[in-house]
């Protein structure tokens, strides 16, 4: 019926979390040698044809553990590339998140009409995440090499180390420290916080949402986009190199997506960034 707050198409909170799993926690991230496997070959493949670009555009990329897992992979394992750094740096990640915050700033300024009933819907994804649903599928003989015969248990231990990824999170911590989720964040009193840096996991959980906080986010998300732009062009032959305001970006365009449990984790000192309600931390032992 038209009125009805969560129309077709906007699965309630428990089918969501079937289709995205759960946000990362506020701690280490260890992937196991399939996951990397997945996500090494995911890289190498066409992420960004015309069918792959739907699919992602679809399901918002992939579920939160394995969008800062392909960040991870990619910032870890990439050795050599164009641009200052010359590797260690996420051209692909910065690619597909290009194109998909335009995506969901796009949905998110829609006028709701009697087609669009619901612009809120572009922060729910619809479909699996495609490594979830690849790490699921029964094993088909031969195929469960890693790409191009790489040794994917050194790979992963590589992975796991997070060297690059930890840097880069350490680099920018001073410029996305105030950008992040309040409700990702474990420091913020509940309720509190600027509600425009939501993640599109707690925005989701905000529905309906007010126009106003809706066209905010959308401009906040195009911010981000064109200093991703920037810095994909940075790790290319031909484009100039950025700033730490750029490199910054694809931090904040996969805590978007994907929540701040990893850089949280990183790149900050829980004892310091985090006061304990009420005390200076005297109930503490240590
Ligand atoms: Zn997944
Ligand atoms: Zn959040």
């Amino acid at each position: 019926m038209a009125g009805t707050r969560s129309g077709p198409g906007i699965p309630a909170t428990p089918d969501r979390d079937r289709l995205t799993g759960v946000l990362v926690p506020v701690g280490p991230l260890e992937l196991s040698v399939e996951e990397v496997r997945q996500l090494w070959s995911f890289i190498h493949g066409d992420i960004m044809d015309g069918s792959m670009r739907r699919l992602l555009r679809a399901s918002l990329g992939l579920c939160p553990r394995h969008t800062w897992a392909y960040a991870v992979v990619e910032v870890e394992l990439w050795q050599a590339g164009a641009g200052a750094r010359g590797g260690h740096q996420p051209f692909d990640v910065t690619i597909l998140y290009e194109d998909l915050l335009e995506h969901v700033a796009d949905g998110l300024d829609r006028k709701s009409s009697l087609l669009h009933r619901h612009p809120e819907g572009a922060l729910l994804p619809v479909g699996p995440c495609r490594i979830c649903q690849d790490m699921a599928s029964p094993d088909l003989p031969g195929l469960r090499m890693g790409y191009a015969n790489s040794n994917t248990e050194a790979l992963t231990a590589e992975a796991n180390a997070m060297v690059h990824t930890t840097t880069w999170c350490l680099e920018t911590v001073a410029l996305w420290r105030d950008r992040v989720c309040p409700d990702c964040d474990p420091g913020t009193a509940e309720g509190a916080g600027d509600r425009v840096f939501l993640c599109c996991f707690h925005l989701a959980a905000r529905r309906p949402l007010p126009d106003r906080l809706r066209h905010a986010v959308a401009a906040r998300l195009r911010e981000i986009r064109g200093r991703i732009r920037q810095l994909t062009e940075s790790m290319t032959d031909y484009g100039a190199p950025v700033g730490a305001i750029e490199n910054t970006s694809w931090i904040e365009a996969i805590g978007f997506f994907a929540g701040w449990g990893l850089p949280l984790y990183l790149a900050t000192d829980p004892e310091e960034a985090w006061p304990k309600p009420g005390s200076q931390g005297a109930d503490q032992g240590e």
